[in-house]
């Protein structure tokens, strides 16, 4: 493999041979691009395509032993290359070091979760009405499966559809996002160097309007897991509608922090922060409105704003607080939703410019940043920034926390403080969201309990993650076996 290789068609590294250019740049230093080579065409989709396919029917047949076997080493592959992974991440996505190294850990253990799959995603016997009949389920793989994926966790979101597909006997093809190839080709290499046989996994990168599209409306797939924007998430929903096949949809949020008045205000002044500012805001579950009892919204207010002020700007790799926006695109971004926010009437208290009077060509940094005065028929309540931009919206009792909290197209994740447990029950009942936290930050999310959201932010077919996560990767056929 050479330095432009990016494409990974039936155990081969591949250059691109359309006419899309990429370049990779650090987001902490723009200026000097880390590589640039050619994306894949749409011929090499649809190869990569015939490849999965042609290889489907073999890794189906393989037993559970050899496809755990491949799983294990990989994850130990992705232990012993621990340091080196999470630099490439930072390097590319921009976080700071010690998240990625956090992710890269994560996606061994998602690979040891996952591999269990390869023996335990179980049909069941069932009693039978007919003596002579045996009834009972079978799980099959789909076949191909099309894994499409965000820049934002670039190593454990590829990890977490590629590692069930592969576990329950599909074969893929994945598009990971045209700003974070680096990482998934190093997760390649390494299913690879493992001993994943040729076709199983197949890499191409290149744009989703272009690649992602020429693989989505390929008939030989066979399902679809997307983790994406909103938008985008329901134009490839729309885009397969026709065909029928399983498809999945993780989406974007608008995720809601509410603090009740018995809540202990400096743990939710830091869970505020931690969910708003920490990845930069980057996250599908992060923090972007805090909902407040008028009366601890001076004092969760103060708390918060300090907790920005106080928070390390700096280059990923020097590993600060918080890194910069992953590209120019989610920078302007940020600022536009700023201005916006000023211009709807909210009160800016602290951030909204770059960190210790950086210039617009020197990275894509922005100060934490955060708004009072913001009422929920403002843009700034509605939309999702994805960056470290946080709203206060003041509330004056727990049913109007609730309505509040619910009134966005979205429904990732939220999070209640409080010290009362009938509220926290309330909460649970009231919220529409698919992650609730009580007392907990909005973001963060363990491996072994299903993770996906509600309305715009999921098609709600199936939680990805948990011990169930291969029910989308898999058929149930029923079957009535009578001897003759
Ligand atoms: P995005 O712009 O929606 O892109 C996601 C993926 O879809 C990329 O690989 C992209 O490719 C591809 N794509 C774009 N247009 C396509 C098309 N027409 N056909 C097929 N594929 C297409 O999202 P992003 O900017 O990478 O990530 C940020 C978003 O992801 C946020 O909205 C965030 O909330 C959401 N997110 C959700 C979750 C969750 O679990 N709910 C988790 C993380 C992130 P290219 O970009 O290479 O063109
Ligand atoms: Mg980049």
């Amino acid at each position: 493999m050479t330095d432009t290789q990016f494409q990974y068609i039936d155990g081969e590294w591949r250059d691109g041979d359309s006419d899309d250019e990429l370049t990779i740049r650090d987001p902490a230093a723009p200026d000097d691009p880390i590589v640039s080579f050619t994306g894949a065409s749409r011929g090499q989709a649809a190869d990569a395509v015939a490849a999965a396919e042609a290889a489907s029917g073999t890794w189906a047949a393989t037993t559970p032993d050899e496809r755990d076997a491949v799983m294990y080493a990989v994850a130990d592959r992705i232990d012993d290359h621990h340091a080196e992974l999470a630099e490439t991440l930072t390097r590319e996505e921009g976080k700071p070091l010690s998240s990625s190294r956090a992710e890269v850990g994560r996606a061994a253990e998602l690979f040891r979760f996952f591999a269990s799959f390869a023996r335990t995603a179980a049909g069941e016997t069932l009693p039978s009405s007919d003596p002579e009949t045996v009834t009972y389920t079978v799980r099959e793989p789909l076949g191909v499966v099309a894994l499409v994926t965000p820049w934002n966790f670039p190593i454990a979101t590829p990890t977490w559809k590629l590692a069930a597909a592969v576990a329950t006997g599909n074969t893929v093809v994945f598009k990971p996002s045209s700003e974070t190839p680096m990482i998934a080709r190093a997760l390649v290499e390494h299913l690879e160097a493992a001993g994943l046989p040729a076709g199983v996994v197949n890499l191409v990168v290149g744009s989703g309007s272009t690649v992602g599209d020429e693989i989505l409306t390929d008939d030989r797939i066979d399902g679809v897991s997307f983790t994406g924007s909103t938008d985008v998430g329901r134009h490839i929903a729309e885009t397969v509608a026709g065909r029928g096949i399983p498809t999945q949809t993780e989406m974007g949020g608008k995720n809601p922090q509410v603090v009740l008045p018995d809540a202990d205000i400096q743990k939710a002044a830091d869970a505020a922060a931690a969910g708003a500012f920490g990845l930069t805001g980057q996250a599908c579950t992060a923090t972007s409105r805090l909902i407040v009892h008028e009366e601890v919204l001076a004092e969760l207010t103060d708390a918060v704003v300090a907790r920005a002020e106080d928070m390390q700007t700096g280059p990923g790799m020097d590993d600060p607080d918080m890194g910069p926006a992953v590209s120019a695109a989610q920078d302007e971004t940020n600022f536009r939703y700023i201005e916006v926010a000023e211009d709807e009437g909210a009160t800016r208290l602290t951030g909204g410019g770059r960190p210790d009077g950086r210039g617009d060509d020197a990275g894509y940094f922005v100060e934490p940043t955060v708004f009072t005065d913001v009422t929920s028929d403002m843009r700034i309540a509605q939309e999702e920034v994805f960056g470290p931009v946080l709203s206060i919206l003041s509330v004056s009792n727990f049913e109007e926390a609730v309505r509040v909290a619910n009134d966005v197209e979205y429904g990732l994740s939220a999070s209640l403080f409080t010290s009362d447990m009938a509220s926290a029950r309330r909460f649970t009942d009231e919220i529409d969201a698919g992650v609730v936290k009580i007392n907990g930050t909005t973001t963060g999310s363990q491996i072994q309990m299903p993770f996906g959201g509600m309305k715009a932010s999921s098609s709600e077919t199936q939680k990805e993650l948990g011990h169930r996560a291969y029910e989308f990767y898999t058929h149930k056929k029923a079957v009535y076996r009578t001897d003759p």
